[in-house]
């Protein structure tokens, strides 16, 4: 036990043991300041423990081990198949310690458990061991140049990888950069959201046991202003790899980019979900509460926007209210629990601000619309809300609301569907709900996004590249195209013997 270790008991009476440390070259560690930082229970707004804050002086240590164990021949000899054995390793700790990992997660984020332990859990598992299958599976080309040469690439890791977490999915986000990452040969820094600590911390005990190497895999929680920005400006660290929003990510690009930093960016969203005339009404409707409401609203590619053609509305909304009414908000552990609180004061405030300004531009509420009161009035629960009549010149159809709250416009036309579809500065995902093949897949070519479900929306699958088009991103996790993000190109002239 570290003399940072704590032990929690959460409500579903699971003890854990938690170290409250930087983990810092395979080490949970005290910060260099006496700051802390101290996470809060959202469905009851009470503390639940403070953990250790890096400062500037704690990010130079964790790089410095970084940038050692990157040339420390234990990790940077390994086979691919050594490289896959410990991320397989880390993925079954990760399985045995689901209760563990998703009981935290609970606790500081508030998401109903067990159902996002029996979602998330699985997602984050699969995502490491699919990463692991990678590691022996890179290589090159080999490029015939003349008869006296010919070139090679080699595929290689960056280096030091800062990784930046938002709070909404603070395991499976750490593992969509940790599986390639390490698959890749690359060491990490993860920097958790300072709303989001304890989790990350417990995965970091996982990855400590799975037998990585010291200065690997590292955690520092901290805020973003000074602890995300030490770790983007650090010259030692190759590449930063960033989750969040499109504000932030627009802002570590510009002080990543002065020192020509690779970076990769997957920010905020406001997706479009098209319901047409003839598509299975009760299928979308269930489809837009999983990706509407799902995780309280709090889903980067969550489907906030629900432009439905004008002849199916009402008979859409009918199904659509009866489905969100269903919802059972309530507390993280309570097994009924469908819908759990917002993450954050911040967030409920944010959230709440939005429905103020819908009412005062005029859209009509359908259902929900405030805060729900049943559980008293401590923690941060949010009715299901649904507005109908949402017009372009509206806040709430083009800002990201990251909250329970879904905007109905109607549509008469293809054309029309997709131009307001199209009528955003983010392009993160995009559904559409027909049964007619053509309009599907030809409305799906339209759609300026990065992803595109049809007749389902946000079934991530660790297969498929997670990526954003215009301000929702650059660069891909997830899929094969997801480990380009920690692989550099090497190109080798080879001279067969012309002379000069
Ligand atoms: P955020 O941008 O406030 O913070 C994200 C992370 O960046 C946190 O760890 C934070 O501490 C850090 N950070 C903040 N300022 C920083 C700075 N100046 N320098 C370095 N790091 C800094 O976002 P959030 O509120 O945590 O998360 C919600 C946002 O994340 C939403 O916009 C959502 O759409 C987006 N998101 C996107 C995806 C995706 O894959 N596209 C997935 C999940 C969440």
């Amino acid at each position: 036990m570290s003399d940072t270790e704590i032990t929690l008991t959460a409500p579903n009476g699971m003890k854990i043991s938690l170290p409250t440390g930087l983990f810092i070259n395979n080490q949970f560690v005290k910060g260099s300041s006496s700051e802390t930082l101290t996470s809060i229970d959202p469905s009851t707004e009470e503390p639940i423990c403070s953990v250790e804050v890096a400062t500037e002086a704690d990010v130079e240590k964790a790089v410095q081990a970084a940038r050692a164990a990157f040339n420390n021949p234990a990790w940077r000899d390994l086979t691919p198949e050594q490289r896959a054995k410990l991320l397989h390793k880390a993925a079954d700790l990760v399985e045995q310690h689901m209760e563990e990992l998703f009981t935290l997660q609970a606790l500081d984020v508030g998401k109903p458990y067990p159902s996002s332990m029996h979602g998330e859990g699985p997602h984050t598992v699969g995502c490491l061991r699919y990463y692991a299958g990678w590691a022996n599976k890179l290589h090159g080309q080999t490029i015939p140049v003349s008869k006296d040469k010919f070139g090679y690439t080699l595929r290689q890791p960056l280096g030091v990888c800062g990784a930046i977490s938002p709070w909404n999915f603070p395991i499976t986000n750490a593992a969509w950069k940790l599986g390639p990452a390490l698959a890749t040969g690359n060491c990490v820094i993860l920097k958790p959201s300072e709303y989001s600590p304890l989790s990350p911390l417990y995965l970091a005990k996982l990855f400590r046991e799975a037998g990585y190497p010291p200065g690997v895999v590292q955690v520092i929680n901290g805020h973003g202003k000074s602890t995300g920005e030490a770790l983007v400006a650090h010259p030692g660290v190759e590449k930063i790899a960033f989750t969040g929003s499109t504000a932030t990510g627009r802002h570590i690009l510009q002080a990543a980019g002065a020192q020509m930093k690779k970076t990769s960016i997957e920010a905020g969203g406001k997706s479009a979900f098209l319901v047409f005339a003839d598509a299975n009404l009760e299928q979308a409707a269930k489809w837009a509460i999983a990706g509407g409401f799902g995780n309280a609203g709090q889903i980067c590619s969550a489907n906030s926007r629900i432009l439905v053609q004008r002849g199916v509305q009402e008979q859409f909304l009918e199904i659509f209210e009866r489905m969100a009414k269903a919802s059972k908000i309530g507390r993280p552990f309570d097994a009924a629990t469908t819908q759990g609180p917002q993450a954050s004061r911040m967030q409920y405030d944010k959230i709440m601000g939005y429905i103020e300004s819908a009412n005062r531009d005029g859209a009509e509420l359908v259902l929900g619309g405030g805060r729900f009161e049943d559980l008293g009035d401590k923690g941060y629960f949010i009715q299901p809300t649904i507005y109908k009549g949402v017009t372009r010149d509206m806040k709430i159809f083009h800002e990201e609301i990251f909250g329970p709250v879904l905007a109905v416009t109607a549509f008469d036309t293809e054309d029309e569907a997709v131009a307001l579809a199209n009528d955003s500065t983010y392009g993160l995902a995009a559904m559409v709900f027909t049964e007619n093949i053509k309009v599907a897949h030809r409305t799906a070519a339209r759609l300026q996004s990065g992803m595109v479900y049809i007749n389902e929306s946000n079934n991530v699958d660790w297969k498929l590249a997670f990526r954003g088009s215009k301000q929702s991103g650059l660069g891909t996790e997830l899929g094969e195209s997801g480990l380009d993000a920690y692989l550099e190109d090497k190109v080798i002239h080879v001279n067969l013997g012309l002379e000069i």
